[in-house]
């Protein structure tokens, strides 16, 4: 089977009640890379979706290029932790997963309630599946300053590392749309730069999955009321 054609009567039942705007060419077909893409959930599963108005159905057409049977197996499948040597072997091992896969990666979705363990320093608890998603992404180029990553780690994959626009420590989440690959020139500018804000900004601005998050700590890393 390569097509099949349902009306938004026959998809409702399936997926449950639509939005009124599903009667528009956009709710089906709204950019394919888009991380938040509604398109992303058919796209994921193998298939291009095509509103017909006429009809009122929807064409659901296998994506060229893509051979599988069924749904993919699950990538985001690494359990956040606190150790940065088990951080570091996760990530790895999703990297190795993720070889050789082409096409678009759908996001993980990463933690908006990141938890923190206090010891001698204090640790969070982060998302390997966060962390090889962004670095994918990158693909061995700075997002940052656009330059490729100075140097190869002893595997041969590009050194990039992963930096949280809003800090953990000020309640950032630790998600896809706040963290970014950056070379360990670049990583260390966005810390300690006299620019680091105007830095921070440009990147929020340039890549698009990006969003600015709120700071919910003040200077004395209390919480900020909110209104
Ligand atoms: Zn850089
Ligand atoms: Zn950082």
């Amino acid at each position: 089977m390569s097509e099949v054609r349902l009306s938004l009567d026959e998809v409702a039942q399936l997926v449950g009640p639509l939005a009124p705007s599903a009667a528009t060419h956009q709710f089906w077909a709204n950019a394919r890379d888009h991380q938040l893409s509604r398109r992303k959930h058919w796209f994921d599963a193998g298939f291009d979706a095509f509103f017909e108005p006429a009809s009122q159905s929807v064409r659901f057409v296998r994506s060229e290029g893509r051979r599988f049977e069924g749904a993919p197996p699950p990538v985001w499948t690494e359990p956040p932790t606190t150790d940065p040597d088990e951080l570091a072997r996760s990530v790895r091992a999703l990297r190795e997963k993720l070889k050789g896969r082409s096409g678009p990666l759908p996001p993980p979705p990463g933690s908006t309630d990141v938890q923190k363990v206090m010891g001698q320093t204090t640790r969070y608890n982060r998302d390997p599946n966060v962390i090889a998603w962004v670095i994918e992404q990158a693909d061995g180029v700075c997002e940052v300053c656009e330059k490729p990553a100075p140097f190869a780690r002893a595997d041969g994959t590009a050194y990039l590392e992963v930096h949280h626009l809003r800090p953990l420590v000020e309640g950032g989440p630790d998600t896809t749309d706040n963290a970014v690959a950056a070379c360990p020139n670049c990583h260390r500018a966005l810390h300690y730069s006299a620019k680091s804000t105007a830095l921070r900004a440009a990147v929020i601005v340039r890549l698009e999955r990006m969003v600015d998050h709120p700071c919910k700590l003040n200077a004395a890393m209390q919480p900020i009321p909110t209104q």
